[in-house]
């Protein structure tokens, strides 16, 4: 039988004799954090919060809440969007935060490979990997926050994808705590494992679903030695595209990021983020944030100077500046990674993280632009992201004064009609947040009956009590 709220007191006796003191946060005001996700979309309660230390702990934790059907909820750092590691309003859930597990256990700089316990941050990955002489390409704008085990739950994307591809691709090999306290351990540098089902790809990216993730081995790579960084106007979105190709041709596929800005992501970084100074001396409608980079010591300088050139006198580029010092590149990176925090600070929006085939993309964003001017003329399309992977934050601001009303009113219609014009051009309603509670709708509508029978049978499988992440993902009935 499934536990009811009058319960809740003896649950709570049961759990504190179950685990080792220090375990759990018996606070509210410690609890608090753990409770609501960072954009406040999700305010919870919980039965309680454990910070388990130990891989045994964390297994004697999922075992008890299997035998008494408590629903887990497991948290990283929690800055994820999609309101995954936020327990429901029941006050029965126990949330399960991984921050203690935070060792580094080996760095093997022979073998380019690296075992992390899942609290680490993704930074201090980035920074352990650094010492050792070796590079971590994962980049994301909250890795002083998020973690590694958080990062592999959402199969989080990031700056760099375009060459090194999502987190599932940088990960060897995963330690996992499964439903009933059963430990998964498979943390071995293979680069060639062809022994049956990909267990560790399917933990990827289940988003605390099937089961929590306490350690992952993965890959590295040698440290960069040359980048160039270059902000360059362009006129569209077609020419955007057009100048990805001519920049992958002239750098041999050393192009790492690519990202597309619209004027209207530069004026809301200018207005609201201290210290963002526009790049280039006239206003265009488009921009493209281009860095590309070597294991070597190469003059990718001229070679980004050069491919820039070429595209001006063809029409790509219409203006352009390199960053001349680490110090412009900083301060080029620092203009786009504030789009969305200068969003936060200009008042709400609609957001949407969707992607397309690169070669849609142009046709994708003129579409639904032109959608948004029809029907929603009180918002500020502030399309902008990761254009080298096809994916776009397709984001409408609003005035600070909009009333959380009349936005969530419009939303749902906006949602639809953003979401089928991405479907209709062989996209996906989300690009690199993943599903959490935001979109399971959105999973339920766009996913194949069959695709979504599978995912059910799976988790029925390794989840036979569903106390893993209820809500989230899959609309279990
Ligand atoms: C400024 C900013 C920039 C961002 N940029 C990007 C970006 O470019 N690309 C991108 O993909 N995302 C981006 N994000 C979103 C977010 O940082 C990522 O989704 C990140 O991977 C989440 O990690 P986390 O540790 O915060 O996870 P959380 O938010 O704590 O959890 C996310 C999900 O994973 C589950 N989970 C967490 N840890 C574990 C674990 N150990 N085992 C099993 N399940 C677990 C949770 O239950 C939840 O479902 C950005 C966020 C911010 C605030």
């Amino acid at each position: 039988m499934l536990p009811s709220s009058a319960d809740a007191a003896a649950l709570l006796e049961s759990l504190r004799a179950s685990v080792p003191s220090g375990v759990l946060l018996e606070d509210a005001a410690d609890q608090a954090p753990f409770l609501t996700d960072h954009r406040r979309l999700y305010q919870g309660r919980a039965l309680g919060v454990a910070l388990p230390r130990e891989i045994a702990e964390v297994s004697a934790l999922l075992a008890w809440c299997n035998a008494q059907r408590i629903g887990v909820v497991p948290q990283g750092g929690n800055t994820s969007y999609c309101g995954g590691a936020t327990p429901d309003p029941s006050g029965l859930q126990l949330v399960i935060g991984l921050r203690r597990l935070n060792r580094i256990r080996a760095i093997d700089a022979a073998d380019f490979s690296i075992t992390v316990e899942a609290g680490c941050t993704l930074a201090q990955v980035q920074r352990a990997a650094a010492e050792a002489g070796r590079f971590f390409p994962l980049e994301l704008g909250s890795a002083g926050t998020c973690q590694i085990g958080g990062n592999l739950a959402t199969n989080a994307g990031g700056l760099n994808v375009l060459r090194f591809g999502m987190a599932r691709a940088l990960t060897l090999g995963i330690e996992a705590v499964l439903a009933d306290g059963r430990v998964y351990q498979r943390l071995r540098a293979l680069h060639k494992d062809n022994t049956g089902y990909d267990l560790t790809g399917l933990l990827v990216g289940s988003e605390g679903t099937l089961g929590i993730i306490t350690a992952a081995t993965l890959k590295l790579w040698p440290p960069l030695r040359s980048t160039a960084t270059a902000f360059a106007a362009v006129p569209d979105v077609a020419a955007a595209v057009a100048l990805l190709t001519e920049l992958q041709a002239a750098a041999g596929g050393r192009v790492n990021s690519y990202e597309l800005l619209p004027r209207s992501a530069l004026e809301l970084a200018l207005r609201h983020i201290e210290g963002v100074t526009d790049p280039l001396a006239a206003a265009h409608e488009w921009y493209v944030l281009c860095e590309l980079s070597s294991f070597a010591d190469e003059a990718l300088g001229t070679v980004l100077a050069q491919a820039l050139e070429t595209a001006t006198d063809a029409g790509l580029v219409q203006d352009a500046v390199l960053a001349a010092n680490e110090r412009q590149r900083a301060s080029l990176w620092q203009l786009r990674e504030n789009v969305p925090e200068a969003q936060r600070r200009a008042g709400p929006s609609l957001k949407h993280d969707v992607s397309v085939p690169v070669a849609r993309l142009a046709g994708f964003v003129a579409a639904a632009s032109q959608w948004v001017r029809d029907h929603v003329p009180s918002g500020t399309l502030v399309a902008y992201g990761h254009a080298g992977d096809g994916n776009l934050h397709f984001n409408i601001s609003f005035a600070a004064n909009t009333l959380p009303a009349a936005l969530a009113a419009q939303e749902p219609v906006v949602r639809r009609a953003i979401h089928d014009l991405v479907a209709a051009h062989g996209g996906s309603f989300s690009a690199e947040h993943g599903i959490g509670r935001l979109k399971v709708g959105e999973l339920e509508r766009y996913a194949s009956p069959v695709s979504l029978a599978m995912m059910r049978e799976i988790k029925r499988a390794l989840d036979p009590n569903g106390i893993m992440n209820p809500g989230k993902v899959l609309a279990i009935s």
